[in-house]
């Protein structure tokens, strides 16, 4: 049945089940968040998407509000704003004062929010949390708990996108504090490196370790690509800067997958640039390999070709080869080299 609202003074027709969030987003209504993601379940922690609701006490976090038939809210009031500034402040009192230097600025949640309710940085002389920066041996995910701000998204996507449960929140009080397992390593925690808490990571407290230092995220051109690696064709952006590849992004509007990507599609892209890599055929003259042309490179293989045709030859197909190709390989083996003896990696 459709439930009709009241939002900032505009009448909205909204469906049962959906939040207040959610239909004052989809209706061009900007509530600020940042323990909140869509790909994730909402917890209502940070309290940064509060908003006054007429005939209910307080303030409420509208992200976990389901909306009701009659709902009047307010997402502006003056003592919303203070309340969004409060938590902000609060936010600062115990976070590095390091933008400039900071791998996430630029992308940065909380630096936004900041920047939107320009909160001045708090003159606060009580304790802060020291932790060593970039602790975890993981070798592609630097961590910097200094910045976190206890939003739990890293432990939802890990439970939630890649299966893991890897992250969790141990302590209480001050103390809390976001941990890998008991905590342990992220390694000993049994990550796989996917990468996803570093993307839902709103600040600079979870990064990709292998592209810090190589730019901000508006220095980067976005090149949407698929992933070369396996048959599922993950897409993501490939992050350019000055003709390179420095980093890759996941992109929640990739149909396959989302934001979720492995190991291999997030992290394995040096070898685009790497100087080990072949971009010209060798052939082996004398025993030792010299750079040739493709066409001689390809007179070559017809030539060899021709020598083995029938079962004493095999063909191995690859998973990083689009449907075409591969369906072109077992063409060309039954139908010119004259053999069933095809096969595919993804077999093994
Ligand atoms: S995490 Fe965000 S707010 Fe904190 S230092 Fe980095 S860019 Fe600034
Ligand atoms: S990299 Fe992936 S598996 Fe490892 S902790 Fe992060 S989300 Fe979990
Ligand atoms: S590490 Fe990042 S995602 Fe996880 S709780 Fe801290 S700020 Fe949130």
């Amino acid at each position: 049945m459709p439930i009709t609202l009241t939002i900032d003074g505009k009448t909205i027709q909204a469906r049962e089940g959906q939040t207040v969030l959610e239909v004052a987003r989809a209706n061009g209504i900007r509530i600020p968040t940042l323990c909140y993601h869509a790909d994730l379940s909402p917890v209502g922690a940070c309290r940064l998407c509060v908003v006054e609701v007429e005939k209910m006490r307080g303030l409420v976090a509208s992200c976990t509000l389901p909306v009701a038939d009659g709902m009047v809210v307010h997402t502006h009031t003056p003592r919303i704003i203070e309340e969004r500034k409060f938590v902000l402040e609060m936010l600062l009192t115990d976070h590095p004062n390091d933008c400039m230097i900071c791998e996430a600025d630029g992308g940065c949640e909380l630096q936004d929010a900041v920047y939107e309710y320009q909160v001045e940085w708090p003159q606060h002389k009580g304790k802060r949390h020291s932790y060593p920066v970039g602790a975890d041996p993981n070798p592609f995910i630097f961590t910097d708990f200094n910045k976190c701000i206890l939003c739990t998204r890293c432990v939802r996507a890990c439970a939630e996108v890649q299966g893991r449960y890897v992250w969790g929140v141990a302590n209480r009080g001050f103390n809390n504090k976001i941990v890998a397992g008991a905590d342990v390593t992220m390694l000993e925690a049994a990550c796989e490196q996917c990468g996803a808490c570093a993307a839902y990571c709103p600040t600079g407290a979870l990064t990709d370790k292998p592209s810090r230092g190589k730019g901000r995220a508006y220095q980067f051109t976005k090149v949407r690509t698929t992933c070369p690696y396996c048959g599922v064709g993950c897409q993501f952006d490939l992050n350019v800067r000055d003709g390179r590849v420095v980093k890759v992004t996941s992109a929640r509007d990739a149909g396959v997958n989302g934001m979720a990507l492995c190991v291999k599609g997030r992290y394995g892209y040096e070898f685009i640039h790497h100087p080990d890599r072949l971009t010209k055929p060798l052939i082996k003259k004398n025993g030792t390999f010299v750079e040739a042309s493709w066409d001689e490179a390809l007179d070559l293989v017809v030539e060899k070709l021709a020598q083995h045709r029938g079962d004493a030859f095999a063909f191995l197909a690859s998973a990083r080869a689009l449907n075409e190709e591969n369906y072109l390989f077992q063409k060309f083996t039954r139908a010119v080299m004259g053999t069933n003896n095809i096969d595919h990696c993804a077999r093994l």
